[in-house]
């Protein structure tokens, strides 16, 4: 983005399609303008990566709104060593939900209250806020530790827009991923469909 974003621009940090959907409109009702950001390096593997990157466009092309990529030269260069230095120091400890999802969160929000402040935005958000399944607590926490000066963190509870959020998704044919994005979030999601089986 090479001109100063207008005063009611906001970059909002979108983790996938589904997910930015009622976070946009929601920011729209407001008289707010957002720019998604895709930046989710905690996304495995990189055909995964790569469909949940493609929804994420399919949904701003729909609702119009501008998106910023730090892949853009790149699609495939997803940063995966990025996160799994960013929990490395967790060791076995990364099994644990609690302690692997605010390193997550933090390193994702680090990177978009950067992108914020280089393109000349005052405020962000993320559409982590929308999931009933994160730690909103977490995420909340992430978000303020990284504004600061002239960066505010809108932390809007997107979560009341859940089943219109589903619903839109459905309609317009958007990939909708069935883990959190993790290798280990993958793991635990076939486990237990390995356990019902068994
Ligand atoms: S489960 Fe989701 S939020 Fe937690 S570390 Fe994995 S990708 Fe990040």
């Amino acid at each position: 983005m090479n001109t100063t974003p207008p005063d009611n621009a906001i970059l909002l940090h979108a983790c996938c399609g589904p997910c930015s959907i009622t976070p946009v409109l929601r920011l729209l009702d407001q008289g707010l303008l957002p720019t998604l950001y895709f930046y989710n390096p905690n996304i495995h593997p990189l055909p995964e990566y790569l469909r949940r990157r493609e929804g994420l466009l399919a949904v701003a092309q729909r609702l119009g709104v501008d998106v910023i990529l730090p892949d853009q030269q790149d699609p495939a260069d997803a940063e995966p060593d990025v996160w799994l230095a960013a929990v490395a120091g967790l060791g076995a400890g990364m099994a644990d939900m609690a302690r692997r999802c605010p390193l997550c969160y933090d390193l994702r929000l680090e990177r978009a209250a950067a992108c914020a402040r280089e393109a000349g935005f005052t405020r962000f958000s993320s559409t982590l806020l929308y999931s009933k399944y994160q730690n909103h607590q977490a995420i909340l926490d992430a978000g303020v530790r990284h504004a600061g000066p002239g960066l505010d963190f809108l932390g809007e509870d997107f979560r009341p827009s859940w089943d219109e959020g589903i619903r839109l998704s459905k309609e317009w044919e958007i990939y909708r991923q069935p883990y959190c994005g993790c290798l280990l979030s993958a793991h635990d999601r076939y486990r237990k469909a390995v356990r019902i089986k068994t």
